[in-house]
């Protein structure tokens, strides 16, 4: 499942994209007609991420209203420039923006998209989401109510989360993987953070110091803001890189550099002693069990 800087990248590229356009909506899969319906004619003021849930805000057109996508497991977007191709397989909702189009290529009809709108066409395809839907102001509220503190937006609270975490018998390795906690942290943050602070994810929440806390939390603004810099996450320190240490990157579909996260079996990239793994709330885990003593 994508991390929160996966979902903050993309409420970045789709305001980049078809921020301020108006646009065409459908739903080629049909699950999503009436939704779409509702969207067309409406122009995008603004996007938002929070977590793992992504928002567009649009302004006028019959219904207009927030657009909220969570990918889930498999969800993806794509999109790119001009015409849209011809669709191929469930696509829940296609989004074709621009100053003067629709969806068939055909000149619009109605006023020009507002300031900022984007001078070419663009169009978005979303298959597989775990959730398409419109919700009012009040729902979106409600939602961001149910969303513990994200790394990545300016108006989280790391200590209400952090005081929760430590009021907790949970472990760790779950505590930070609770939405309503903390937003935005998925396996390969909450894996590798722990690491990073010398901490054994199956630490219960309330022996974590407030200290421990406040450097976690850093942590993990610091790693996310990178991640979505990249676009991956990478959380080796300099001096364990590849180069530095004269070993091979790593090889695994997830990409990027990680300490323990899916390198079960092999040497800690600090002290040498074998990775270990585990189930942890029905999750696997990581840690080095002399880098993170329990
Ligand atoms: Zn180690």
């Amino acid at each position: 499942m994508p991390e929160g800087h996966t979902i903050h990248r993309l409420a970045a590229h789709h305001d980049a994209v078809l921020g301020g356009a108006r646009v065409v909506a459908t739903s080629p899969q049909g699950r999503f007609t009436a939704g779409a319906a509702r969207l067309t004619g409406a122009t995008l003021a603004a996007t938002e991420a929070y977590g793992k849930h992504l928002l567009h805000h649009y302004r006028g057109g019959p219904g207009g209203g927030i657009l909220h996508v969570h990918l889930g497991l498999y969800g993806t977007v794509a999109d790119g420039p001009g015409q849209p191709p011809a669709p191929v397989g469930q696509i829940r909702l296609r989004l074709v923006g621009g100053p003067a189009v629709t969806a068939d290529g055909s000149p619009a009809s109605g006023p020009p998209a507002t300031a900022g709108a984007t001078d070419r066409q663009h169009w978005l395809d979303l298959r597989g989401p775990a959730a398409c839907e419109l919700l009012t102001e009040a729902e979106a509220d409600a939602l961001r109510d149910r969303l513990g503190a994200d790394p990545l937006r300016d108006d989280a609270d790391p200590h209400t989360a952090g005081g929760r975490i430590r009021r907790s018998a949970r472990p760790l390795g779950a505590l930070l993987l609770d939405q309503t906690i903390v937003a935005g942290v998925g396996l390969v943050y909450a894996t590798e953070v722990l690491f990073r602070a010398g901490i054994a994810p199956s630490t219960p929440g309330r022996r974590l110091t407030a200290d421990q806390w406040q450097r976690i939390w850093a942590d993990l603004v610091t790693l996310m803001r990178i991640g979505v810099r990249r676009g991956r996450i990478d959380t080796v320190r300099d001096e364990h890189l590849p180069e530095a240490m004269g070993r091979a990157p790593r090889n695994d579909r997830h990409g990027g550099e990680v300490y323990v996260y899916r390198r079960a079996g092999q040497p800690c990239l600090c002290c040498g002693a074998t990775v270990a793994a585990g189930v942890l709330a029905a999750r696997n885990t990581y840690w080095c069990p002399t880098c993170q003593p329990g």
